[in-house]
């Protein structure tokens, strides 16, 4: 049931993030600008036709055959369109619209992260109908990785606050800063989280247990994630993550989530990115 075609394997997207958030007023952010970071997001398994099987069970809800025994012609002939695409189309935004979502839960995708923030991933895993894999810090020790490659950008995500003068974020004391300000606060950023590998690297010379070791690695240190969801979730999740009021990481980060889920669900996605985005807990309507 589950793998999909060579074709459509290890689609990726880097993740653009360092995307400024500029305030264009009344907390209404948008992205703009970005430079390249090391994340990396790709589909690695789904379900080989998911509009077919979401098709399937939401009709299988209203048919008194036994759908399974059927062709997919047979089973959307009653649905209103002159091709089974348009059929799609028609059951699917049926459902969108009507909140009937439970259909969607029989598609699932799982995708692999390299190099989120430890950061993100907290706030991504507070999601409770995703599946996650997580790299360990007890049984992977970052012992090689030269700290000052950690100043420059390896290992721990540099926030983009961290060089951008003109950086709005959320809970910001003031707004914009002058380049001095700015450098300042970059070589702060750099020099703190390289002295945090070179103390980590120390402990580990000690003899501590990377486990324990870790204990003094920032939160913005770069971790490699897998996670498998339903579509459901998928807009569940991108409803509260891709919001503007999320952070620029985790939100650039479920764009690109949403950009491989369009290729894979393309109906469903479609119709997400044009009539229900930006809105709110779609798993409780
Ligand atoms: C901008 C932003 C800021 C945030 N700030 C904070 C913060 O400061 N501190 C913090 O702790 N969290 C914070 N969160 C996390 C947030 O509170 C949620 O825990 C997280 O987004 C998971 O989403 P969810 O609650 O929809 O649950 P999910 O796990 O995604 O579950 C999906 C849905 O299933 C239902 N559900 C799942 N489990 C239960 C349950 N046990 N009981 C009843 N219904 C359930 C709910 O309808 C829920 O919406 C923040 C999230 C965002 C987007």
């Amino acid at each position: 049931m589950y793998g999909i075609p060579e074709y459509r394997r290890g689609w990726t997207f880097k993740v653009l993030a360092g995307c400024q958030m500029r305030d264009s007023g009344a907390n209404d952010f948008s992205l703009g600008g970005c430079d390249v970071h090391d994340m990396k997001v790709e589909l690695l398994e789904a379900t080989p036709d998911p509009e077919e099987v979401i098709c399937r069970a939401a009709r299988n809800d209203y048919m008194s055959e036994y759908g399974a025994e059927q062709s997919f012609e047979t089973v959307m002939a009653s649905v209103e369109g002159d091709t089974l695409e348009e059929k799609k189309r028609t059951l699917i935004g049926h459902l969108m619209s009507h909140g009937h979502f439970g259909p969607f839960e029989h598609a699932q995708a799982t995708f692999h992260v390299e190099g989120m923030s430890r950061s993100c991933m907290a706030q991504l895993t507070r999601h409770r109908h995703v599946s996650f894999d997580v790299q360990s810090m007890r049984y992977v020790a970052f012992d090689d990785v030269d700290p000052e490659d950690v100043a420059d950008g390896e290992l721990v995500v540099t926030p983009p606050s961290a060089s951008d003068p003109d950086w709005v974020g959320r809970n910001q004391k003031g707004g914009s800063v002058d380049e001095e300000t700015v450098a300042k606060r970059e070589e702060v950023f750099t020099e703190s989280v390289k002295r945090s590998v070179e103390d980590y690297q120390e402990l580990l010379e000690l003899g501590m247990p990377p486990e324990d070791a870790r204990f003094v690695l920032p939160i913005g240190t770069e971790v490699n994630v897998v996670m498998s969801l339903n579509a459901r979730m998928l807009m569940h999740v991108a409803d509260m993550r891709a919001a503007a009021d999320a952070q620029w990481e985790i939100r650039t980060l479920t764009e690109d989530v949403l950009d491989l889920a369009a290729e894979w669900c393309p109906v469903t996605f479609d119709y997400y990115e044009a009539k229900m985005k930006n809105r709110k807990n779609r798993l409780a309507p």
